[in-house]
């Protein structure tokens, strides 16, 4: 008789968003008609760059006749647009890559639940407290931790890196010595972004510990005060102890389109591995379950590193780092304490008068009819917290910030 994965039954409740969905949705059933506006999902609104669907209709336009056809690509992503990550990385943030050490995905989200797989099944993980959740669910359903504790909101075993007010939500490594550590800079959900100085520290910590940072620079774009670092690679002995996920669903609008990378250098080591190892570990991995991201994405990826393809996103991430003003003043003009939202998307609002994350979304869904993410979704330090999210129509969130003015009483 076939048996389950018993790790999923660890899983505590619904994943995030379903929940929200499921509230907002009994909401709207007894208040027809009411318009809701959402601050809560990471998803983009905007339209594609007109350069980046010029280059996906080409590339349709080449995929439609027998002669230009082309069908798998190779093995690690098109090399036009390995090379064109390798330029952009250069010629932006100053990082020396080559064009093997980049892996072409479907986003950044398969990648950070993927990536684990190439460690072994007894490594002690560490993670920002709170943060995305994937980097935690994909080790509990790997078998990494014991299971979860309903009176700390943690999973036993876990090794939780709390971000909060005392440390501007950039942790230090942990006391104890971890196998496996995942930082998000700039971070979904508080906004935070390392400096180089913080992120040095974990790396000499991960190098004298022969642990491995998984960085995920999705929100790298978002970054607006030039001192901070974009990429993991820009700081002194990380090529032996980092790797970068990265995508182009927050910087290109590419949610939909679907499309991501992964950076594992050469020099990468762990317990056991000699210099390539992991690079040709995770080539065989994805060899083995995914046979490359859709050629179409790919054009439209490599138009949007360079020329007018890059201005015309650059321009997007303005637009919605315009709403992440918009939300802050917003809802700092209330009297909330909101952090992030300066190099993010995401504002991170302290809840009023000590109500849970949970209850403040029951009441701004309420009164303001407006949905946010509840922090506590985020693991425990995202308690009494919620996460808003700048992705939206302009208009939305200016007439979201103005029912909060109007109806909000704390
Ligand atoms: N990493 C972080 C920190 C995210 O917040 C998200 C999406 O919200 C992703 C990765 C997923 O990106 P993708 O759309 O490329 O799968």
């Amino acid at each position: 008789m076939a048996t389950v994965n018993k790790n999923f039954l660890k899983l505590n409740g619904g994943y995030l968003f379903p929940e929200i969905a499921r509230r907002t949705k009994a909401w709207q059933e007894r208040h027809p008609g009411v318009s809701i506006m959402r601050l809560g999902i990471g998803n983009t609104t905007e339209a594609l760059s007109p350069a980046v669907c010029a280059a996906m209709k080409q590339k349709i336009d080449k995929l439609s006749s027998r002669e230009t056809y082309s069908g798998y690509g190779d093995e690690q992503g098109d090399t036009y647009l390995r090379d064109a990550l390798v330029t952009y990385y250069k010629e932006h943030w100053k990082v020396e890559l080559r064009n093997t050490e980049f892996f072409i995905s479907d986003g950044a989200k398969s990648d950070a639940a993927n990536i684990q797989q190439l460690f072994g099944e007894d490594a002690v993980v560490a993670v920002q407290d709170p943060s995305y959740p994937v980097y935690v669910d994909s080790n509990v359903i790997a078998g990494r931790t014991g299971s979860y504790d309903e009176t700390d909101f943690c999973y036993q075993g876990f090794v939780y890196l709390k971000s909060d007010l005392s440390n501007g939500f950039v942790p230090a490594p942990p006391k104890e010595k971890v196998d496996l550590i995942y930082l998000c800079s700039p971070n979904n959900p508080t906004g935070a972004v390392a400096s180089r100085e913080q992120l040095k520290v974990f790396v000499d910590y991960a190098l004298a510990n022969k642990s491995v940072i998984i960085f995920d620079s999705a929100y790298s774009e978002y970054i607006t005060e030039s001192k901070y670092p974009h990429s993991i690679f820009e700081i002194e002995g990380s090529r032996k102890c980092a790797i970068e996920l990265s995508s182009f669903s927050k910087f290109a609008g590419f949610t939909g389109v679907r499309l991501g990378w992964t950076i594992i250098p050469h020099e990468l080591e762990c317990e056991g591995t000699e210099e390539g190892m992991l690079n040709r570990m995770w080539n065989r991995r994805q060899c083995t379950f995914f046979n490359g991201a859709s050629n179409i994405a790919q054009a439209g990826g490599a138009a949007s590193l360079s020329g007018e393809g890059y201005k015309e996103c650059r321009a997007l991430v303005g637009y919605y780092q315009r709403n992440a003003k918009v939300i802050k003043e917003g809802l700092e003009s209330v009297g909330l304490s909101c952090y992030g939202g300066i190099n993010s998307p995401y504002v991170w609002a302290q809840t009023p008068s000590g109500l849970t994350s949970w209850e403040f979304f029951d009441l701004l869904l309420d009164k303001c009819h407006v949905v946010v993410t509840p922090g506590s979704g985020f693991g425990p330090s995202g308690e009494h917290y919620v996460r808003v999210s700048s992705y939206g129509h302009f208009e939305d969130v200016v007439s979201a910030m103005e029912s909060i003015r109007r109806n909000l009483v704390i």
